[in-house]
């Protein structure tokens, strides 16, 4: 843990992230070997444990871009993040009569939790929720694949993101306990279409690729209070954007969320692939990559440069 130091440099205005990428990037780089990429699902398997890239996109339109931060990686439960903004937008509060808002504290897939919980998951960010987030979507769009495809264009402003089939047919071999989790919430009647269509677009959602880049410019919605800074279209209320934030800050990093709280402070959301996405309001947005994940299933090193960034600029919500 890195205890936190005065913040080296002044104003936001003549802060000078680029530095602040490279230290951060050498000391995350002393991270590598000390984790275990993800394999569970084997296409993510096969991704090199070298990879690492930070990306900072700030709210006047600058960017900052360190090692592979322009590679796409599988963003996987990244994408809880966008669908939810989705349902969000679409349902209102309704929403939260079919998933809860309180942090997990347990593995993301348990099936354990959901069935004390009669299946009404925790929160919108356990795999259980995102499956009730893809139900919901399936309610809305006649195809929510396009749709979601769509609204990631939108707000990463990159219309080349496409589903990595490879990665979605692995999910689909592999996904039994997702499969589970889908029937037993369909038992208790938390899915109203069919299972395999729910699986569908989950599983597809979890196959996105996306760059660092792409992801922290996409994530500036979320900071700049819900409204998309390049062309000023609202997406989500002031309210939304606020209760999503607030979803993230304390759901957003598994049965880690906690700590992430404690030792960076930022709202945000990790995914098996080994990306983390989070955002400073009214100022930036931070993702990294690292495909080495610690116990909690959070990569090891991205971690590290999100509490080191946090610590030399001073910046936090707190
Ligand atoms: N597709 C993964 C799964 O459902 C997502 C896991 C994650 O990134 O948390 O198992």
């Amino acid at each position: 843990m890195i205890d936190s130091a005065a913040p080296d440099t002044g104003t936001n205005d003549k802060m000078d992230y680029q530095r602040i990428l490279e230290d951060i990037a050498r000391a995350a780089q002393a991270e590598i070997g000390k984790g275990k990429v993800a394999d569970y699902i084997p296409a993510l398997a096969r991704v090199s444990p070298q990879k690492l890239g930070i990306a900072i996109e700030t709210l006047r339109g600058e960017s900052f871009l360190w090692g592979d931060a322009e590679e796409p990686f599988s963003i996987q439960s990244i994408s809880k993040v966008f669908t939810l903004a989705m349902a969000f937008a679409l349902e209102g509060e309704k929403l939260w009569q079919r998933v809860g808002l309180e942090p997990s504290g347990n593995p993301f897939n348990s099936l354990v939790q959901l069935e004390y919980e009669k299946g009404i998951p925790r929160n919108p960010f356990i795999n259980a929720g995102s499956i009730v987030v893809a139900d919901v979507l399936l309610g809305h769009y006649k195809d929510p694949k396009t749709g979601i495809l769509e609204f990631v264009h939108k707000l990463s402003g990159s219309s080349d993101i496409q589903f990595d089939k490879e990665v979605m047919r692995s999910e689909w071999e592999t996904g039994h306990r997702n499969a589970a989790l889908a029937y037993f919430m369909k038992s208790l009647g938390n899915i109203h279409h069919p299972v395999e269509d729910v699986l569908n677009v989950y599983f597809h959602q979890c196959a996105l690729p996306m760059s660092c880049r792409q992801l922290a410019k996409a994530f500036l919605v979320f900071a700049n209070h819900g409204i998309l800074p390049d062309t000023g279209e609202r997406i989500l209320t002031l309210s939304q954007a606020k209760r999503l934030n607030a979803i993230m800050l304390t759901c957003g990093f598994y049965d880690e969320a906690g700590e992430f709280a404690f030792r960076v402070g930022l709202p945000g959301k990790s995914g098996v692939g080994g990306g983390i996405v989070a955002i400073i309001p009214n100022e930036l947005a931070i993702a990294a990559w690292s495909p080495e994940l610690n116990e909690h299933g959070n990569s090891q090193a991205g971690i590290l440069a999100l509490e080191l960034f946090t610590t030399l600029t001073g910046m936090s919500i707190f």
